[in-house]
């Protein structure tokens, strides 16, 4: 994107050319003058054929007599030092000539100072010109890499947490560092997220993944309960987690009547679409726990889980799903990411049926 350095005079397109004066004795007809058309007494110039009184003969930017010598462009004539003006580089941004150094980009000419401060694209964090090497995150937002690690990311969505991009942030109690943006749309109050759990269970059972209403409940908890609940204290990503259990009859020794009830566990303070999100890959746990082995190895499980949660979110028209939808699908994780990826490029573009059949029988 950087401009390159060129000379500002533009090449002279006309040479110089000197004006001779002549005397009346010299010319014995009546002449007439080029620019008034009355007839010559006195001196007068030719130019290019044409006669005028001295006077008469001016330049075309300034409307001054010329006198010494004067370039001509096109069908006019200038003084020489109009004509550089008249052909010099002008800035873009100020409009002022340029003499000296000069940046060129997509056939505009600017000062270096005028080109740094105006059009070099700025840093969404710092706001100062990005030269040299920079980032761009999802949601499109250029920066410094040098932010990265010297000011914390949203733990939800990813953004650097500054005042100018994301209006500053705060923290939780457990711990977390969530941005302003992400905070004026979290859920806290658990009757929302039951409502959340709702929506999402009808939108799955309309893919054609079979679930229960009744024996599905739903748990807003903070990070440090969510990572007791699930045993797992070293993943600090986790975001949600489903509890399945069942209760069954034994009939000569088999296994009858088989009564599952799931405990989804959620996060608390994300934003709605986040949450529905999370809610879309615990169920598909839950429907998974009532419908497949136990042996499936965890990429092949996580992955089908927030490909479902993936499939889910193209019915969003929230204006922020498509940064999530991003962020599953550059998630380098490998299990939760690669075992995406793996999941979606078989299975992409197939009904959610033959996902299921999958992971019910393997293949
Ligand atoms: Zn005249
Ligand atoms: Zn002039
Ligand atoms: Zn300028
Ligand atoms: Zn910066
Ligand atoms: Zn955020
Ligand atoms: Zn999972």
């Amino acid at each position: 994107m950087k401009g390159k350095n060129i000379s500002p005079l533009m090449p002279l397109s006309a040479w110089v050319i000197f004006i001779f004066i002549f005397c009346p004795e010299l010319h014995p007809q009546a002449i007439k003058c080029f620019f008034c058309n009355r007839e010559i007494n006195g001196t007068y110039i030719v130019v290019d054929g044409n006669y005028y009184h001295p006077e008469h003969f001016l330049c075309k930017k300034c409307g001054k007599q010329i006198k010494g010598s004067y370039q001509k462009l096109l069908d006019d004539y200038y003084h020489l030092d109009c004509y550089e003006k008249e052909t010099a580089a002008k800035c873009d941004v100020c409009n002022q000539i340029i003499t000296g150094e000069m940046i060129t980009q997509d056939l505009k000419f600017y000062h270096p100072e005028c080109y740094r401060k105006f059009i070099v694209p700025k840093c969404s964090v710092c706001l100062e010109p990005l030269e040299g090497e920079y980032k761009i995150d999802v949601y499109g937002n250029k920066f410094h890499s040098w932010h990265i690690g010297v000011l914390d990311q949203c733990e939800t969505c990813g953004r650097i947490i500054s005042k100018s991009l994301t209006n500053g942030g705060r923290y939780y109690d457990d711990g977390r560092h969530i941005c302003n943006l992400c905070y004026e749309k979290a859920v806290f109050s658990q009757s929302e997220i039951r409502d959340l759990l709702a929506k999402v269970i009808d939108k799955l059972i309309e893919m054609g993944i079979s679930l229960d209403k009744n024996n599905i409940s739903v748990h807003a908890v903070d990070k440090n309960e969510l990572k007791s609940i699930s045993g797992m204290e070293k993943f600090d990503r986790l975001e949600g987690f489903c509890k399945s259990q069942y209760l069954s009859d034994f009939v000569k020794n088999k296994k009858k009547n088989i009564k599952f009830t799931h405990k989804i566990y959620v996060l608390t303070g994300l934003p709605s679409l986040n949450i529905e999100a999370i809610l879309a890959h615990e169920l598909t746990h839950a429907w998974a726990a009532e419908n497949t082995p136990d042996n499936q190895p965890p990429d092949v499980r996580e992955g089908s889980c927030n490909f479902i949660s993936y499939q889910y979110l193209f019915y969003s028209t929230d204006p922020e799903v498509k940064f999530l939808l991003l962020n599953m699908e550059k998630n380098p994780d490998p299990v939760y990411g690669l075992g995406f990826q793996k999941i979606r490029n078989k299975f992409y573009g197939k009904p959610v049926s033959a996902l299921l059949d999958y992971l019910k029988t393997g293949n």
